[in-house]
């Protein structure tokens, strides 16, 4: 089928089965263009659970379509690929939680949204690029461990520097891997541009930055900004995003093909087979939702205290 007739029957069985498309903002373009909800694993994990659709179909990684499963657990959350992970979610587990756990018995354990379930079972608060630095500060205990990402975590510790904060050495490959050379290179050619990067960049390329910010928060900045030209160190998704809603602006990636390989897994073929055969259904059960539900639930008490 070509890429034409393969949208058409998509949005067919979307009809008929009453089902959304929710897609990362790391999504290849051709996806980004048929899903009917964009954004960060939060937001979308928040858009399915208000959602009155039957059926999700859910495009970015497995733990993102895990955390929908959690917040909605009465939906079928369909996952088109499963080899769609992020490795830094697979730099940790449980056990691996449950070692830490009797090396820092005081501390509370802090899991960033990039996570799978069986992790977030055993932590104790989730955050996200955008919270994790006001969840430290706010959560009543001097000792944090913070997991996995050592990028995010480092950003947190110098933010909130009178918190004893423990890093964990996981990493995203697609933002440790950025070069500041690169960057250096085009801050020069494009003195007038601001330069935002997503906190999972590497420290070089953080100190060049001029903003560190998730994918929510490079959507308002820009928005808001008067400035027109931005250099991004992000996915080539969100930057072809970026450049789609700000037509008025430029965009210049920090370096060519800013790629996250496992979010490009998800293509028009296997959405469509997805929805024909209910492809990869996500099965939790009801004690794992419960587990895993717990650390979601303090991430929103300490957003709205
Ligand atoms: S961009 Fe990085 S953190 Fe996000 S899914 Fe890919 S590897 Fe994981």
């Amino acid at each position: 089928m070509d890429d034409k007739k393969l949208v058409d029957e998509i949005l067919k069985l979307k009809k008929e089965k009453n089902a959304s498309i929710l897609a990362h903002n790391y999504q290849s373009e051709e996806i980004q263009l048929i899903a009917d909800h964009l954004g960060d694993s939060l937001e979308l994990a928040r858009i399915s659970s208000d959602l009155n659709n039957d059926v999700i179909v859910f495009c970015g990684v497995s733990f993102m379509a895990e955390s929908a499963k959690v917040l909605s657990p009465e939906k079928v959350i369909l996952h088109p690929v499963r080899e769609a992970r992020c490795p830094m979610a697979d730099m940790i587990n449980a056990k691996k939680v449950r070692e830490l756990r009797k090396k820092y018995p005081k501390a509370t354990f802090v899991a960033y949204i990039n996570t799978n379930v069986e992790t977030k079972m055993e932590i104790d608060v989730v955050c996200t690029s955008a919270n994790a630095v006001d969840i430290v500060r706010k959560i009543p205990n001097d000792r944090i461990v913070f997991l996995p990402d050592k990028n995010l975590g480092r950003f947190v510790k110098d933010q909130v520097p009178e918190k004893d904060v423990v890093l964990y050495d996981g990493y995203c490959y697609v933002h440790d891997d950025l070069d500041k050379d690169q960057l250096l290179k085009l801050k020069e050619k494009y003195h007038d541009a601001i330069t935002l990067t997503h906190p999972e960049a590497n420290e070089e390329v953080s100190n060049l930055s001029d903003h560190l910010l998730g994918t929510g928060g490079m959507l308002k900045f820009v928005k808001n900004s008067k400035n027109k030209r931005f250099i991004i160190g992000t996915e080539e998704g969100m930057i072809q995003r970026l450049a789609r809603e700000n037509p008025n602006k430029e965009f210049f990636a920090t370096q060519s093909r800013i790629i996250c390989k496992d979010m490009k897994k998800i293509t028009l073929n296997n959405v469509y087979n997805s929805l024909k055969n209910n492809r990869y259904e996500i099965k939790l059960s009801e004690e794992i939702i419960k587990k895993a539900e717990k650390p979601l639930e303090m991430m929103l008490k300490y957003s709205h205290d």
